[in-house]
């Protein structure tokens, strides 16, 4: 995924970066290293010089001078121009975007107690300082006048865009609102901003807190013995001497359920990942997620649709609710028949055994492992020696990068990193012009959201002058001093995924912030990402990198072929968990007010069943209570966004393979069309310039066993 900043603010506004054009910080800022764009190469930041007590100081200051900025534009004599208005917006806030920019990033990377609550005290403030600029009825009129004479103004084509962004942006925000309705509308933007950062808050906390705890070493079965060390270690830093402590992911599933021979022990752990949220005690979101989903709903009604989805929505590309629904409930039901036969096959091992018991989440890991082992002979645990972390960085994504656009990568440790895992890389063109800066983020932490993301600290502007330095985060499990890290496949893969969004970030090349890099529609972004996942298993790359950490053998191809083949396999269930979490994340947005229900864990299980999808051996990829895409503000509405992509991915998938693959010409084009346009034009637009046609689902359905056959 990409996370989008804290609240985005200023980068909605596609402000800037640039410290040349702009008011100078007052006092305030003295000594504070954020006062000023960074001298470091790319504006790159010193995380050595910048202490949590900087943040607050430099979002106010970075507020006021915005407001001063904006406040100018407004009360300009000058009859507006494009230039006088439009740019002089995406040059202004240069100061909140940094601040903004770098407090967001750390604060998923590298969060503490101060942190977190400078991100509750300011969310609701910085809700309230876009709205004073988007619900300026001065600032409005200047864009709705230029708008309105769009077509005379003679805009090259990326200009007339943004002309079109800013007022789309402006009335979506409630541009067109009486004033009373604008004063409504800011207080629930408020209340949503602070409940997302409640809902967050809880869901880190809820997962430090809910690890499993065992009595035994016996019990660990399964594990491997230096899981298990570290299953006591963990025990042992929480105070628990003598006992062990699994720590949980934020996905309903969880690692260890495939390793853990111990029926007792799995249930256990599966029920405690499943109640996050919802069990009482000091982090339950039930609450919190009935407000946000009726302060959202009451926005939605305020700004004239029928409900959130609706609003959300008709900025995507796939536009509308009706859209979304029929995509999904399309697939529901030939995915969670797949899911079924799976259990099917999963069940006969069980009784093989003579196990007695029926097939529930629990097992769902541990059989498919089993009957996966049968049926391709060959246990996921059999890839890891040959997936080692800096093999994978950097003989496999850095490869492909190099042999599909000629990027080649020279770390460097002079920069200063935040924690000292971090790792910085200059990136160079093929001309060998440096291009941007990667950091490189690998290691899970208990301060550390979960999942997989990237993020900008600095976006590409030619505007503004400034190159991207971009990151990706990533949750691998760090061994102990001495060990190698050994991936899974499915690391490997969200490697691959998180750097695609890396590439869209450092090719950019536009003109505007705002339409920088990922600055693209939601249900758009994820479609590079995702095809930069194709190169982890191509033959030429993963040749290149899949290599034994200790002996240097390349995998052997058996087990090449066993890992192609038995991609396949488990589609039902992944698919099944990943649309019922889409699936309950738009019944939860489109509800009108008065339709919020009172009971989230009712509302969820009676959502699964009109949908078809409450089979209980296959959980929502996440439920309700901890679905921080749904509820925490990034992918409201929009977790559909994923398959959405996917069927562009799929279809571009089969466009390199049908032009020869890993090649120069393919990846130059690929750039050319789509990866350097960012959001300067129609997202499907860029899709048919790049393909040549709209795309077609045919390449998704085969891919995810959906087809019927
Ligand atoms: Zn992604």
């Amino acid at each position: 995924m990409t996370r989008p900043h804290m609240l985005v603010v200023a980068a909605a506004l596609g402000v800037a970066f640039s410290q040349t054009v702009l008011a100078v910080p007052a006092a305030a800022l003295a000594g504070n290293p954020l006062a000023t764009a960074s001298t470091l190469p790319f504006h790159y930041p010193a995380f050595d010089k910048i202490k949590d007590e900087h943040f607050i100081p430099a979002f106010n200051e970075g507020m006021r001078i915005q407001l001063k900025e904006i406040d100018a534009i407004a009360n300009s004599k000058a009859a507006p121009s494009f230039d006088n208005t439009i740019v002089a917006m995406e040059k202004s806030g240069a100061l909140l975007t940094r601040v903004q920019t770098i407090f967001g990033n750390l604060q998923g990377a590298n969060t503490n107690d101060k942190l977190d609550a400078i991100d509750s005290e300011m969310s609701p403030k910085l809700a309230a300082h876009a709205d004073a600029i988007y619900l300026n009825a001065k600032l409005y009129a200047r864009v709705k006048a230029l708008y309105d004479k769009r077509t005379t103004l003679k805009l090259d084509a990326e200009s007339e865009h943004l002309l079109e962004r800013y007022h789309t942006d402006f009335v979506r925000a409630g541009a067109n609102l009486s004033a009373a309705d604008k004063e409504k509308l800011k207080a629930i933007n408020g209340t949503i901003a602070k409940l997302q950062t409640t809902f967050t808050q809880n869901v880190l906390k809820e997962t430090n807190a809910s690890g499993l705890v065992v009595d035994t070493r016996e019990e660990l079965a399964g594990m491997s013995p230096a899981a298990i060390d570290a299953a006591a270690a963990a025990a042992k830093a929480k105070g628990m001497d003598g006992k062990f402590f699994v720590a949980v992911v934020n996905t309903s599933g969880q690692p260890p359920l495939a390793e853990l021979t111990n029926r007792a022990v799995r249930e256990k752990l599966m029920a405690l990942s499943l109640a996050r949220g919802s069990h009482g005690g000091e982090f339950d979101n039930r609450e919190v997620v009935l407000k946000i989903a009726k302060a959202r709903a009451e926005k939605a009604t305020l700004l004239g649709y029928e409900n959130f989805a609706a609003y959300s929505l008709e900025d995507q590309t796939a536009h509308d609710t009706a859209s979304v629904n029929k995509l999904l409930s399309e697939l529901a039901k030939p995915a969670v028949s797949n899911a079924r036969k799976e259990a099917a096959d999963l069940q006969a091992v069980v009784d093989a055994d003579k196990g007695g018991f029926k097939i529930g989440a629990a097992d769902w890991a541990f059989y498919t492992d089993k009957v996966r082992a049968q049926r391709f002979a060959f246990d996921e645990n059999q890839l890891k020696p040959y997936f080692e972390l800096n093999n994978v960085l950097t003989n496999g994504v850095f490869y492909a990068a190099n042999k599909l656009y000629g990027l080649s990568f020279k770390e460097r440790k002079d920069l200063p990193v935040y924690n000292p895992d971090v790792r910085v890389f200059d990136v160079f063109d093929a001309d060998g012009k440096q291009l941007a800066i990667f950091i490189a983020d690998m290691y899970a932490r208990s301060n550390k959201q979960g999942g997989a993301w990237m993020n900008e600290y600095i976006s590409q502007s030619s505007l503004l002058g400034t190159h991207s330095v971009v990151a990706n985060h990533l949750n691998i499990p760090k061994p102990p001093a001495g060990e190698p890290t050994l991936l899974t496949y499915d690391e490997v893969k969200t490697a691959f995924h998180e750097f695609g969004h890396a590439l869209h970030g450092m090719f950019s090349n536009v003109k505007y912030p705002r339409f920088s890099g990922t600055s693209v529609p939601r249900d758009f972004v994820e479609y590079p990402s995702q095809v930069n996942e194709m190169w982890a298993v191509w033959p030429e790359v993963l040749s290149n990198y899949a290599k034994h950490y200790k002996t240097g053998e390349p995998m052997p191809k058996e087990l090449l072929d066993k890992v192609i083949a038995s991609k396949k396999f488990n589609q039902g269930f992944l698919t099944t968990e990943y649309l019922s979490a889409s699936l309950l994340d738009q019944r939860w947005h489109q509800l009108t007010p008065a339709q919020i229900p009172t009971d989230v864990l009712g509302f969820e299980a009676q959502s699964l069943k009109d949908m078809g999808v409450d089979f209980a051996p296959v959980p929502p990829r996440y439920r309700t209570t901890y679905f921080s895409h749904s509820f925490s503000g990034g992918y409201s509405a929009g977790y559909y966004a994923y398959l959405w992509s996917e069927k562009l991915d799929a279809d571009t998938v089969e466009w390199f393979k049908e032009n020869g693959g890993l090649q120069r010409k393919n990846g130059d084009w690929f750039r050319a069309k789509l990866l350097s346009r960012g959001g300067t034009d129609d997202a499907m637009n860029l899709f048919r310039n790049f393909r040549g046609r709209d795309p077609v689902i045919e390449p998704l359905l085969e891919r995810r066993g959906l087809t019927g056959k």
